[in-house]
């Protein structure tokens, strides 16, 4: 979804590799990857984590560039006390029903606080309408359902209570998993992330995944192929290794059971998978 929305633009995305600790975009790689041709930096704030967004702003501003925070995967979460969607020039929500925020169908949102920006971003979404029979621009369909917006109104209400609950279970993990050798998630000291995703690092991650296969638990890959190793963008001609740390990251990473309403129970199924693992 990331990148779609840079080549429905009639832009080229630009990868860059990611942090080892934190698997977050590498601001350092973002720096050296920029060209004159250059328009936009999208930080994606992976699996509920704020990226390193001051950096990445200083590096946007001193380029004259424009930033997008892709925060479908942290509602909620803050960078130095504020919450993502505040951070940049744009942020963009998704509702999908398996986000921290989910609707009972797909839906998703765009914040800035560009008032004019935001007046565009609503005629886009509405065929480009700007009176009952006047369409300025050509724009597309991409409304919120009136029943999405009614369900998540009231689900946005418990946003906060819902992350706390995976804050509690992230801490359980940790305490569970800190002599186990696996490499448990890295969170920034500037950051409060919504774990949307738990992340483990493993090197025997099939054999645990199948463990982990069991009545109480269950543990999923989300991105074994990284975006730029997707059959499309053979196109745009990213030689094998460019992205290493990623490459790596895809290659042993195993996200844990989290949702709010997880149980002890299942906690310690899960442990008991996962310490039985070799260390990466
Ligand atoms: C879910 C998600 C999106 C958006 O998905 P939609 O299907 O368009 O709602 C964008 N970026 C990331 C990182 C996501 O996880």
């Amino acid at each position: 979804a990331t990148t779609e929305a840079i080549s429905s633009t009639g832009a080229r995305p630009v990868f860059v590799d990611i942090k080892p600790d934190t698997m977050l975009m590498d601001p350092e790689a973002v720096e050296s990857a920029i060209t004159p041709r250059t328009r936009a930096i999208i930080p994606v704030h992976l699996y509920g984590q704020p990226c390193e967004i001051d950096r990445i702003m200083e590096i946007a501003s001193g380029h004259g560039l424009k930033v997008i925070e892709d925060a479908a995967q942290a509602h909620g979460a803050r960078w130095r006390g504020n919450r993502v969607g505040s951070l940049a020039d744009a942020a963009c929500f998704s509702f999908y029903p398996g986000k921290n925020l989910g609707a009972y169908g797909d839906g998703g949102a765009v914040v800035s606080q560009d008032e004019d920006l935001i007046h565009r971003i609503r005629m886009l979404a509405n065929h480009g309408r700007t009176d009952k029979y006047i369409h300025d621009i050509e724009g597309v369909n991409s409304r919120l359902d009136g029943l999405q917006a009614a369900v998540l109104r009231v689900k946005l209400t418990r946003l906060d209570n819902w992350n706390a609950a995976r804050d509690r279970h992230a801490r359980r993990y940790c305490e569970i998993l800190s002599s186990s050798g696996v490499a448990l998630p890295v969170v920034q000291a500037q950051a409060e992330t919504v774990w949307h995703l738990f992340v483990i690092r493993v090197r025997e991650r099939d054999r645990v995944q199948g463990d982990l296969k069991k009545p109480v638990t269950d543990a999923g890959l989300h991105d074994p192929v990284p975006l730029p190793g997707q059959p499309d963008y053979r196109r745009l001609g990213i030689l094998e290794g460019a992205l290493r740390v990623a490459e790596e990251a895809a290659s042993c990473a195993l996200a844990l059971p989290m949702y709010g309403e997880l149980t002890s129970h299942q906690i310690e199924a899960v442990e008991d998978a996962v310490s039985a693992a070799t260390p990466v």
